[in-house]
């Protein structure tokens, strides 16, 4: 059975995006950035194995969900087995928006193994890592100055960096 490493799943968030969210917090992640505020979710055998079919199951069950965001840890340090739950997201009409430490060329490099796949299926993407001198409360839904809003489909075709103008997200 496919499974992910999780720290933990909020099924009602309002905090991580626009409107009603469905939040997976994936455990593992390399950047150690100053002032993070989740360091349990930073070594990559933490946190417990969930399955996707659960995953889905619970996605499927809240027909009030307006978006799922993956959140961390790092998302994309999982990013083979977080492939068929953004393809069923998006499926369902659903807005999918990752969290990263990782900046959108980097991704694109290469270097981060299926980054690009699963790329192809997120609309909005808050990319970098989070610097503690440039963290803002003033920011939506993003934790310091450097990180970018970015909406990734738009990127993807321009093949440059468009940021996001959705106030819902700006
Ligand atoms: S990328 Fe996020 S989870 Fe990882 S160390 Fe930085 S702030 Fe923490």
């Amino acid at each position: 059975m496919a499974r992910i490493r999780i720290s933990g799943i909020v099924n009602d968030s309002i905090v991580d995006g626009p409107g009603l969210r469905f939040t997976i917090f994936t455990q593992g992640c390399p950047h150690n950035c100053e002032g993070c505020h989740n360091p349990q979710t930073h070594p990559m055998k933490g946190g417990k194995k969930t399955s996707l079919r659960k995953i889905k199951k619970d996605i499927a069950s809240n027909p009030l969900l307006q978006g799922v965001t993956f959140s961390g840890g790092d998302p994309f340090m999982q990013a083979k087995g977080l492939i068929p739950i953004a393809k069923f997201v998006k499926e369902r009409g659903l807005e999918l928006a990752c969290y990263t430490g990782y900046t959108y060329e980097a991704l694109l490099s290469g270097y981060v193994p299926f980054a690009k796949e699963l790329l192809s299926y997120v609309d909005i993407l808050i990319d970098g890592r989070f610097v503690l001198k440039e963290r803002s409360l003033e920011l939506k839904f993003k934790g310091s100055g450097n990180q970018r809003t970015i909406d990734v489909q738009s990127s993807l075709k321009a093949g440059q960096v468009v940021l996001s103008k959705d106030p819902r997200w700006v």
